[in-house]
């Protein structure tokens, strides 16, 4: 075959591509080619189409010896191993490596001087959803012609990620056909770079773009490591009616010699407050944003970059493109002060989005919560970092930014099932944010603004309840969402709401936290009450608040946890002092089933236990059943199962028992276990924890990324569980974050069969949907075969 021949199937330059082209040279390249062909300026580069893969597969005899590793009975991360190896050490057919490098040269005589490379994943139709999800996304920075070969061998190993292929092998997808293309681009040498909206992103507003840019690589503004500068550009006139430059902490540059991404710090250089885009840059990149929006007929997010090597405007590149999603998805309209926000705004902190929305407000800077009293309804709560007694607080409080934690953090939980909007992990809030003054909280995109923005807390886009179905009763209304086999639960641990959220298509309450009655409602130590010969407030305020919820949705299960506070949170409450010891880690200490069979506690697990007994017997709740949280050992929960028999509670055909899988130990003896109860649910805030060894409020590690509940490990723990579950007769739910938070792992746990799954009630809807959708593709799949 001759070379020309050959590029003409198996490279293709980004001009050549089109959207549809998708098969051929992969999601992101279609892309790209896309963007191409309406004039907007992406780095210049080449792909490596499908087609080029499947010629090296062949050429070396590599398909049967793959298929035969796939059908082997080796662990999956063994026969990943395998044929990655089998990939990096079989060469290339001599005419594909010979017009790759001359495409590289090509490129390089377009630019005018040696070029570094780009080298990315660019996932073909079949396996774009597995790609995203498998963290199959392999891209190489700052690649020289000599390593470009070998490269690219290895963004073709990365198919075989064992991640990708036990996603694969969940949905029916045959590993030994799918193919990969591969992206080549040349390396922006970024001297500034950052992010635009083709809308006011803290108002909706669409007459206007925002640019954010700093200095180096994009991640930093990507990331939220700096406060960018901000230019705001009218859509009509092409003017800038706003520019704030900010201080600019760092910036991120890729190092020649050491052939590594390099951190500078800025603090006592001159960059750090001068702007890092020229105007006339900024207006270029208005330009490219008004025709992507136009072309792609919504509002966008684009990130952009500006190359130091190139003379403007060709400098001006945009980097990805993809639709804006808070805004776009929410229907009503936001109203903005007519002078326009410019003046007023200016970013004071950023964090992590942990319950989406946007709310102004007076902001109350509050370290401890004996200082709360004249907090008033609608004001925006700055902490350190909640704990059940905030809760009164953050009830009232129109939205809540705090410098520490991470999304399953308590601040996070509890702001997500209140529905109020809520930054976590901001560092510095409490130290930037002055009390009394006026700000707005984007919780959507995780950006605390100074002053009044939007004229009130703006309710959140995700629940379409109310306006569009008033007037239907409850019956009709949940009828007209899907029916799923795998049962959709709610978690809901205060009482006082439950009314709120009683349209949802929920079919029961997976996860009833107790903490919160016991913190707001009871307010002392159940010892304390003992002690001074109150045990029956405990009891009778506790079951109180569990009748609340289960008569609301009678006849639907309510699954109440036992206490789960940690011996830091019990000592808050009033006369706690007394009867709990300090902990150098309470959150690996004296916690769940530990108290209950301890000396110490156990008389205060007895009132829980009559609580419920109370429940379903006197008041004949027969819909209430319990769970037990933090067990680690099976000797423990003999145990405390036993106290509550002695109780008078036991296992019958309508009182399950269910436990949290959370520590490791109950996955590893998850058939062991399954003898003693009716069912696990999956606490995959602890469980991530535990098995990675990540404190999950670790704001620091939670912004390097190693707190992820869909880490493999976690995934396929998770997955071992519920087959041993369903070998030894025990169900298996979930009621961590993860599936409200990723709708992936909500896929995932689908496929590999869960009996139920508990989300917040934000997502209760939109899973059900997803869930109705993955059951009929799965049994579709089935009648195909
Ligand atoms: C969990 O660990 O996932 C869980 C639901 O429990 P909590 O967040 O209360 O520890
Ligand atoms: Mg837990």
């Amino acid at each position: 075959m001759i070379v020309e021949e050959l590029k003409g199937e198996y490279i293709l330059d980004i001009s050549q591509l089109r959207k549809d082209m998708i098969e051929l040279a992969g999601g992101k390249g279609a892309n790209l080619g896309e963007l191409v062909s309406f004039d907007i300026r992406v780095p210049p580069g080449f792909v490596i189409t499908s087609k080029a893969y499947s010629y090296f597969i062949k050429y070396n005899g590599l398909d049967d010896k793959i298929r035969s590793l796939l059908n082997s009975n080796e662990d999956s991360l063994q026969i990943s191993n395998k044929i990655k190896e089998l990939i990096l050490s079989h060469p290339l057919p001599k005419d594909l490596e010979d017009s790759i490098l001359s495409s590289y040269d090509n490129l390089t005589k377009k630019i005018g001087k040696e070029v570094l490379v780009a080298v990315r994943s660019s996932a073909t139709a079949e396996d774009i959803e597995n790609a995203s999800f498998a963290g199959q996304q392999d891209t190489y920075l700052n690649v020289s012609k000599s390593e470009l070969i070998s490269k690219v061998k290895e963004v073709w190993a990365s198919l075989f990620n064992d991640r990708a292929i036990e996603y694969r092998k969940s949905k029916g997808i045959d590993s030994a056909t799918v193919e990969m293309a591969v992206v080549v681009q040349k390396m922006v040498n970024s001297r500034s770079a950052g992010v635009m909206f083709t809308l006011h992103p803290a108002t909706g507003d669409r007459n206007y773009i925002v640019i954010e840019a700093s200095w180096g690589l994009g991640e930093t503004v990507v990331g939220g490591r700096v406060t960018p500068d901000e230019i705001v550009i009218e859509k009509s006139s092409l003017k800038i009616t706003e520019k704030r430059v900010s201080h600019k902490v760092l910036k991120i540059v890729y190092n020649q010699s050491k052939k590594e991404n390099e951190e500078i710090d800025l603090t006592n250089s001159q960059e750090a407050e001068q702007i890092s885009i020229s105007d006339e840059e900024a207006i270029e990149l208005a330009k490219l944003a008004l025709k992507i929006e136009e072309h792609y007929k919504r509002p966008m997010d684009i990130e952009w970059a500006i190359d130091a090597d190139l003379k403007f405007p060709d400098n001006v590149f945009i980097v990805q493109a993809r639709p804006e999603t808070y805004w776009s998805f929410k229907n009503k309209e936001v109203k903005t002060e007519k002078k326009g926000i410019s003046e007023e705004r200016k970013v004071l902190v950023r964090g992590l989005s942990a319950s989406p929305g946007i709310a102004s407000g007076v902001a109350r800077v509050i370290l401890d919560v004996k200082d709360s009293n004249n907090f008033k309804k609608g004001d925006i709560l700055i902490t350190r970092m909640t704990d059940p007694d905030w809760v009164p607080v953050m009830k009232i409080a129109s939205a809540i930014v705090t410098d520490e934690g991470g999304i399953t953090s308590h601040a996070a939980i509890v702001s997500r099932e209140l529905g109020i909007p809520a930054i976590v992990g901001t560092k510095e809030g409490t130290k930037v944010i002055k009390d009394g003054e006026e700000i707005t909280v984007d919780a959507t995109r995780g950006i605390v603004y100074e002053g009044k923005i939007v004229e009130e807390a703006v309710e959140q886009p995700k629940q379409a309840v109310g306006g569009q179905v008033q007037g239907l009763s409850r019956d009709v209304l949940l009828s007209l969402y899907p029916v799923t086999a795998t049962k959709i639960y709610m978690n809901l641990g205060q009482p006082d709401i439950i009314d709120k959220y009683l349209d949802l298509p929920f079919d029961g309450i997976g996860l009833m936290r107790i903490e919160f009655i016991v913190s707001e409602w009871i307010k002392y130590h159940p010892l304390y009450l003992i002690k001074i010969g109150k045990p029956e407030e405990f009891v009778n305020k506790l079951a109180e608040g569990i009748s609340k919820v289960a008569t609301a949705i009678y006849p639907r299960p309510v699954v109440v946890r036992f206490s789960d506070f940690k011996t830091n949170e019990y000592k808050r409450l009033i006369g706690g002092e007394e009867f709990e010891p300090e902990e150098r880690n309470p959150m690996i200490g004296w916690r769940g089933v530990s108290r209950y069979i301890s000396s110490q506690y156990e008389p205060a697990f007895r009132l829980e236990v009559k609580a419920i007994m109370k429940v379903r017997e006197e008041m004949g709740l027969k819909n209430v059943w319990v769970m037990f949280p933090f067990v680690r050992t099976e000797w423990e929960l003999k145990k405390a199962i036993k106290i509550m028999e002695d109780e008078g509670l036991e296992r019958v055909h309508d009182f399950k028992v269910w436990i949290m899988a959370e520590v490791p130990s109950v996955i590893t003896l998850a058939d062991r276990f399954a003898k003693l109860i009716d069912g696990f649910s999956i606490g995959s805030n602890d469980l991530a924890q535990l098995t990675l060894g990540v404190d999950r409020d670790s704001e620091l590690l939670g912004r390097m990324g190693y707190y992820d509940e869909r880490d493999p490990a976690v995934l396929r723990s998770m997955k071992k569980l519920i087959r041993t579950a369903h070998k030894y007769g025990a169900t298996v739910s979930i009621c961590g974050q993860a599936p409200s938070v990723y709708p992936e792992v909500a896929e995932f746990l689908v496929r590999e069969g869960i009996d139920s799954m508990s989300v917040n009630p934000d997502v209760v809807i939109s899973t059900r949907r997803s869930v109705a959708s993955i059951e009929q593709k799965i049994m579709l799949q089935k009648l195909r075969k």
